[in-house]
């Protein structure tokens, strides 16, 4: 939900209605729920009867206060006079309206909410506390009042305001008032529809304003965000999580989906052999220059490496999802940019051999991190000390470790992702499908919002995110088709970056 934004001062704070304010507002909330709005004027009778019994002496109440119907706006009222208004209120038949059973079972639930005295005849009565009638009352009333600008919210602002108004605490230029004071005197029930949506969009702006006034003042007083604080941290406690309901019963997968994603695999298959046979005969067919195969080998290995990816995926349809498929789509777009990125260099650059040392200078690291590890063991394992003589083996296959330098920057080009992409004309393809991919792959939040957690459906539960149990996201051909349309574009490249090499060997003709 949009913050309200309360300009105090120039103090700006977003104070949050469902958070830090609603809880205050139970009582009025719980009148106007059923979203009719006679209940706004009802619930401003209640609050006339109310100051009515405490009369026009304030001894003892704060200063400068009015009721808003808050609970803390209740807790305030002084011992003494809490008892002349519930003894009033039950003597003029008007508690059990005022203060609904339903509602006293529902605040009984949070033995240090504000304003409890109110429900204090009921308990006398000896009203048991049912926890799941009170469970019942506060999920609908939460949930009808929860965001600022439905109708329940915005006429509990209403009320406050009114009774502002009433008490001739607000005053507004005249040429406002006078364009106003009619509109809001008929406000809710003889309004139009057009003219209801103006005062309520200004009550919800005067409503930020005055929030944020209110707070200035009681800063330092009876700390008011407790209760918010107390009501929904205690709701952890009180009343269980509520999980979206999943389908269960039924496979992720109908017959019909099952059908087309076999069809679409099939399809997929027979693209992805074809791809893959194409890449065979060009890299089979040019010549690799033996006495100085760098470029040769590293084009070719670049996309080797993203079709073997391929191949193996595209037999698992459980993970053609944006979630899973997220690394193949990141690899198989950063190959085509670097392919580009490599092929537009000259054929006997360096930038081949630097990447060769690159990878290889990272490897030497790796190994010497191992030894370290070996050298401080007593006992190292017998597989430990293969495994980094096998890398060791690695690392000294083309060039004598002691040549080779670890560059620890953070890739073969000196240069980031994006700058490479911009460079050689697929920025679109950087920001719209490496990024995002990217973002997966890193485990951003955003990510692991989407994908990891869920929102608990109980409102009492303020929307607060639970680990999303179904593991299987909903399958579609988007991530597949991308991942094989990127794929055949690398081999395209790939093509293009060693025509030469071929139309020297003349084995396959040139093109
Ligand atoms: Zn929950």
């Amino acid at each position: 939900m949009p913050p309200l934004l309360a300009a105090v001062g120039d103090k700006l704070r977003a104070v949050s209605w469902d958070r830090e304010q609603y809880p205050d507002f139970l009582w009025s909330c719980w009148h106007l729920a059923n979203g009719d709005p006679h209940d706004l004027v009802k619930l401003v009778k209640y609050m006339d009867r109310i100051e009515e019994i405490i009369g026009p002496d304030r001894a003892g109440f704060p200063e400068h206060w009015i009721l808003t119907g808050r609970l803390s706006n209740f807790e305030a009222v002084p011992e003494a006079t809490r008892a002349r208004v519930l003894g009033e209120m039950r003597s003029r038949d008007i508690y059990d309206t005022i203060v609904p059973e339903d509602f006293a079972q529902a605040l009984g639930m949070y033995p240090s909410a504000p304003g409890r005295w109110l429900i204090q005849p009921w308990l006398d009565a000896g009203m048991r506390i049912d926890p799941e009638s009170a469970r019942r009352g506060l999920e609908e009333v939460t949930a009808a009042a929860m965001g600022g600008r439905n109708p329940v919210a915005t006429r509990a602002k209403a009320s406050v305001f009114r009774q502002y108004v009433h008490a001739g605490r607000i005053s507004m230029p005249s040429e406002l008032r006078d364009e106003w004071r009619d509109v809001i005197v008929r406000y809710p029930m003889e309004t139009t529809s057009e003219e209801t949506s103006k005062v309520e969009t200004f009550i919800r702006a005067s409503f930020g304003a005055m929030e944020g006034a209110r707070e200035e003042r009681e800063a330092g007083g009876e700390g008011s965000s407790a209760w918010p604080q107390t009501f929904w941290r205690s709701n952890w406690s009180l009343f269980p999580c509520r999980r979206h309901e999943a389908p269960r019963a039924q496979p992720i997968l109908s017959d019909d989906d099952r059908a087309a994603v076999e069809s679409a695999y099939r399809e997929m298959k027979a693209d992805i052999k074809a791809l893959h046979e194409r890449f065979l005969q060009l890299a089979d067919t040019t010549d690799p220059d033996i006495f100085n195969p760098d470029r040769y080998e590293v084009l070719t290995g670049i996309v080797a490496r993203v079709l073997r990816y391929l191949n193996v995926y595209i037999g698992y349809p459980a993970l053609w999802t944006m979630e899973h498929g997220a690394p193949l789509l990141r690899s198989v777009v950063e190959a085509r940019i670097i392919i580009r990125y490599l092929a537009a260099a000259d054929v006997d650059s360096d930038i081949f051999r630097r990447f060769k040392a690159y990878g290889m200078g990272r490897l030497k690291l790796l190994k010497l991190h191992f030894e370290e590890y070996l050298a401080a063991e007593q006992n190292p394992h017998e597989d430990m000390i293969a495994y980094v003589e096998y890398l060791e083996a690695l690392v000294n296959q083309d060039i004598m470790e002691e040549f080779q330098d670890i560059n620890l920057g953070g890739n073969f080009a000196g240069k980031d992702m994006r700058k490479m992409a911009a460079e050689v004309g697929l920025e679109r393809e950087y920001r719209l499908l490496f990024a995002p991919a990217s973002s997966n792959v890193h485990g951003e939040w955003s990510v692991i919002d989407e994908y990891a957690l869920e929102r608990c459906r109980n409102p009492l539960r303020l929307r607060h995110r639970i680990v999303r149990r179904e593991v299987n996201g909903p399958i579609g051909g988007m991530v597949v088709d991308t991942v094989v349309e990127f794929a055949s574009l690398l081999v395209d490249e790939y093509e293009q970056a060693t025509s030469h090499g071929r139309t020297l060997t003349g084995s396959s003709g040139s093109e």
